[in-house]
This record gives C-alpha cells, structure tokens and sequence, in this order.
C-alpha cells in the first residue's frame, strides 16, 4: 500500500478522506463537507490538495469544494449524473472511468439509490473503496433517489470485492446502525460480538470506520439481504427505527 489515508471528522458525524501519495506527492480530499478543517490538516502535513473527488451531491459531501478550489486550484471529479447539481465539477465521472492520485488508480463504480448518480472509487492496488453514502457500517444510505433493487445490486458489487478491502464511509453511524442490525438479525452472534467492540471504541471517544467487505459480509443487515424484498423491509424498519 503507497497511499496515505488521513481521517477527518467534521461537522456532527461527517468523515472527509485525505489521500495522499508520497511518491508524486499528490493529495486528493475526498467529500469535503467543509474547506477549512481539510485544508488545516493538508497544511499541517505540508500537503497540497490537488483534486477533490465527490461521490454525491449532497452538501455534507460538496460543501467546501468552492473554498478549497479557491485556496488550492484543485480539480474537481465528480458524478457526471448529478453535474448539474455540483457547480464546482470540472471532471465528470461515469462507471468504469478511473481516476488517479499519482501512479494509483481508482476504479469509478456507479451505485445510485441514495442518489441517482451516486459512485463509489475502488483503489485495488491499496485494497481500498470510498463508498460515500451508499454502504457504511452494519447499513446503508438512504433511498432517496433510488429503489430497493437498485440497492441491493450495489450492495452485491460491494460484496464482490475482496473480503480484505478496506470500506471508507463518509458517516459514523455505526452504532444507531448496530442497533438495528441486533433487531434484524437476532440470531447472528457476529453482529453481537461487534457491537459490543463498537460500544466499547465509541466510548472511548474513537472512530469505527474504516471497516472491511468481509465484516460486513458477516454483519451488515443490508448486504446480508436474501432478496430485493428483504432489502426493502430491512431499510423501511431502519427508516423509522428508534434504537
Ligand atoms: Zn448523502
Ligand atoms: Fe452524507
């Protein structure tokens, strides 16, 4: 592995992806909620930020692209759908492009459900995938422009990647999401046993993401599902669950 992955926590639950690759020293953010924090720690390492990649248009995952464009030049790669919702996109993605920071290249999956033209990027060679909001840990996003099956086809792509590859986020609900899982599959013992790692870090105060495509082959309610009609039940209950 060459790239650097740097965790930044912003706003109440959001995280922004700093990558960097010592070798051709480029620095790529991935959703940058906010500029100031990302560009304080870019400084703080000496790094210059010279891409941002969004997987959605969402503006906790777009909100400092113009401020950070403005401090760094940086290029803006983004869903070539949801262009016309993201002003600041100077690349467009579609499925199988690929992008690259410095010698590395990541591999652009189109998986729309949470929105219509959401990607992830999946980096092989670093055993890597930023998922955005479409797969986090014990869950999945919101429908909100998208169907039940359009779900659980992303949810089997995910699942298709090597059980080694590690899963980038951008939110930290694994908690309210162990919660349901416990209820959706009572019976599964590994969800039990994560949980109480996930009580156990969260109250330590430490974060729970990245997590990995075969822990969440073995817990993820959602990637668990047996059908797209299990899938729809499992997200309606998350929906309107109150752990
Ligand atoms: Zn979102
Ligand atoms: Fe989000």
């Amino acid at each position: 592995m060459s790239v650097e992955i740097v965790r930044i926590p912003v706003l109440d639950d959001n995280y922004v992806w700093l990558l960097h690759e010592p070798e051709s020293g480029e620095t790529v953010a991935i959703d940058p909620a906010v500029a100031g924090p990302v560009l304080a720690e870019a400084e703080r390492r000496g790094w210059t930020i010279g891409q941002i990649w969004n997987t959605h248009w969402h503006g906790d995952h777009i909100g400092g692209n113009d401020a950070i464009k403005a401090a760094t030049g940086a290029r803006v790669s983004a869903p070539a759908a949801e262009a016309g919702k993201i002003p600041s996109l100077d690349v467009p993605l579609r499925e199988g492009d690929s992008v690259r920071i410095g010698a590395v290249e990541g591999m652009v999956m189109e998986v729309p459900a949470h929105t219509a033209g959401h990607i992830a990027i999946h980096l092989p060679s670093e055993q890597a995938v930023f998922v955005g909001d479409t797969l986090f840990a014990m869950g999945c996003g919101r429908l909100f422009e998208g169907t039940p099956a359009q779900m659980y086809a992303n949810m089997d792509r995910l699942a298709a990647l090597p059980d080694a590859t590690r899963v980038y986020c951008a939110h930290e609900y694994t908690q309210s999401n162990g919660r349901y899982a416990l209820v959706a599959e009572p019976d599964n013992g590994a969800i039990r046993v994560r949980m109480e790692q996930v009580d156990a870090a969260r109250a330590r105060g430490e974060a729970t993401v990245p997590t990995t495509v075969g822990l969440e082959r073995e817990t993820n309610p959602f990637m668990r599902a047996g059908s797209v009609e299990e899938l729809a039940r499992r997200r309606a209950a998350k929906d309107v669950f109150r752990g």
